[in-house]
């Protein structure tokens, strides 16, 4: 009955945006058999498939259809931005070893969210360092607009319930608190943190009482795990702490510390993670969401720096959290000019760039991470994308 009722609303939505059917048979099949593979959600309103995806009701997910559906504008769809390098926590896979500078004021980022915004954006994910310990943190979500969906990653330390509350009247749609394994030791040694675990989770129940909110769990798993075939046992812990969602991706070879083919996952255990998520969604439980999943060749492949797009907390702009590689710095460049440089150089493909691209790092890096402008064009020379995946195959054919 539930599902039925799912499956009703998420009719409803789709037909107050019937002007999706102009964007094709082909198309509207395909977004529509990638959606019946989800529960959908309703938390606060908001008709949630996964947290990847603004919510389907909502003016954000009209302005995918619209702008990049129809209009087909060639500007990225989502965008995280680093709101400070400040972060309690030392997590050994931490995408942002390397990156140093002058951090963006407040409005600067503000002024760099606009523009995203220009661009295409209408799925943001704010991240750090640590995104709470940024002071105008509120005004900044504020300022995002409800034709953008927002959504917070963060390790909860310094989360009061009076900041959540704040947080989701401010506009947040969804958060995901980092949890990477349900026993509190291996959380804590992956974090570099003592009560890394116990932090999350007093977040994960502080967020689990604001009302409206969609909560998650963002958890890193490494290829350990994987191949051990324990993820299932981190599911039915998060199953659980009752919450909307489990946001998986695999540890990636963004730093020296992982530029080792025995710690980057194989195209059979990536897909071996894509049955298990479809089995659980399937189930009806949590919402499983792993990153594999969204950009794995059946689905919408990788999009760094075509659709997707990182600003750091210096303002330096890379195709992807996990690509340490930047282009240029918006306190130089408008954030349009960089982008239009980098996607020149990116156009979507199949498979994880980085998992594939890493060993070219310490080629052309020589030892530094991230890249700059003229290494990372160096670093491109050498590489040969592969074919698109499912839905830009159909999207651009
Ligand atoms: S490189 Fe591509 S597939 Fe890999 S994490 Fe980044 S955007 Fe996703």
């Amino acid at each position: 009955m539930a599902k039925l009722r799912e499956q009703a609303a998420l009719w409803r939505a789709i037909s107050r945006n019937a002007q999706v059917l102009k964007a094709g048979l082909r198309t509207n099949r395909f977004l529509l058999r990638y959606m019946r593979r989800f529960r959908v959600r309703k938390v606060g309103g908001n008709l949630i498939i996964h947290s990847h995806l603004p919510p389907i009701n909502s003016p954000a997910y009209k302005r995918f259809i619209d702008e990049h559906l129809l209009k087909r504008t060639n500007g990225p769809s989502h965008a995280q931005v680093g709101l400070t390098n400040a972060c309690p926590q030392r997590c050994t896979y931490c995408y942002n070893k390397g990156r140093a500078g002058r951090v963006m004021d407040t409005a600067t980022i503000k002024r760099v969210i606009r523009e995203l915004k220009e661009l295409g954006v209408f799925w943001l994910g704010l991240t750090g360092g640590e995104p709470l310990l940024n002071k105008d943190l509120l005004e900044i979500v504020e300022s995002v607009g409800a034709d953008c969906a927002v959504k917070l990653f963060t390790t909860g330390s310094t989360l009061t319930p009076r900041l959540a509350s704040d947080l989701k009247k401010a506009g947040l749609f969804s958060v995901s608190v980092s949890l990477d394994d349900w026993r509190e030791e291996e959380h804590d040694r992956a974090r570099g943190t003592r009560g890394a675990f116990r932090e999350a989770l007093r977040a994960i129940e502080v967020f689990k009482k604001t009302d409206g909110l969609h909560v998650g769990v963002s958890a890193v798993l490494s290829r350990e795990m994987i191949v051990r075939d324990e993820v299932e046992e981190l599911l039915s812990f998060l199953s659980g702490l009752e919450v909307h969602e489990a946001w998986l991706s695999e540890a990636k070879p963004s730093v020296q510390g992982f530029w080792k083919s025995d710690l980057v996952i194989t195209e059979a255990e990536r897909r071996k993670l894509v049955v298990l998520q479809d089995r659980y969604n399937r189930d009806g439980g949590i919402t499983v969401n792993y990153l594999g999943h969204f950009e794995g060749r059946e689905h919408f492949g990788c999009n760094a720096g075509h659709r997707m797009i990182y600003v750091d907390s210096f303002g330096e702009v890379s195709p992807c959290v996990f690509v340490p590689m930047t282009f240029g710095n918006v306190m130089d460049r408008p954030v349009g000019d960089i982008y239009a440089d980098m996607r020149r150089r990116f156009p979507s493909e199949e498979s994880c760039f980085i998992n594939q691209n890493y060993p070219l790092l310490q080629k052309h890096g020589r030892g530094q991470i991230p890249l700059g402008k003229a290494e990372s064009e160096e670093l491109l020379a050498e590489v040969r994308f592969g074919p698109l995946a499912k839905f830009f195959e159909i999207f651009y054919s």
